[in-house]
């Protein structure tokens, strides 16, 4: 479930951030949004998601609500929400067969679109990193000028940037303040 976890930012990230690395950006909405999230998907995945209507506007309330989870200041809100999530989506765990692969896990939501499909995997795969990691894996880069979550499956839990451009930045900025005083 951790291979979701860069995914999962990675939407909130799109749908929701005002500032990113350091720089001014405008959050994605409808067909643009839909558009640069499907292509970070596979193929079948990406074009299923293209296929739903208004998935940039179901999307984006996705991304909204996933981001209020990622964010919740108190391990019990959090886990409401993000329960609330996994009710709303519908997800059901079930095994799944690729081509190739062997039998893994799934958890899509089955309210019917891809937007639910996915809904229902990614609610279900914060919960199994709380359960696996704790609740305090999920935050906002610490950067200057930097709004982007992210999700910290590493095994210190020592995470504080959603990048490594962004980490850069902040030992840059901490150096400087360093010798300026
Ligand atoms: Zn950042």
């Amino acid at each position: 479930m951790t291979r979701h976890a860069p995914l999962i930012a990675e939407l909130v990230n799109l749908a929701t951030a005002r500032w990113r690395g350091g720089a001014s950006v405008h959050p994605l909405a409808g067909e643009e949004l839909a558009a640069t999230f499907a292509a970070q998907l596979g193929d079948r995945t990406g074009a299923a998601l293209r296929a739903v209507p208004d998935a940039g506007r179901r999307l984006a309330e996705l991304a909204s609500e996933l981001r209020q989870a990622l964010l919740a200041e108190h391990a019990a809100d959090q886990a409401v929400r993000i329960n609330a999530l996994i009710r709303r989506y519908g997800a059901q765990p079930y095994l799944v067969e690729d081509v190739g692969q062997p039998f893994h896990l799934h958890f899509h939501g089955s309210g019917g679109t891809q937007v639910e499909a996915l809904g229902g995997e990614f609610a279900t795969a914060l919960a199994l990193i709380v359960d696996g990691y704790g609740p305090d894996r999920f935050g906002q880069c610490a950067a200057q000028q930097c709004e982007a979550v992210f999700i910290d499956v590493t095994r210190n839990a020592s995470r504080r940037y959603c990048s490594a451009p962004c980490t850069a930045r902040a030992k840059t900025a901490a150096y400087r303040s360093r010798h300026r005083t």
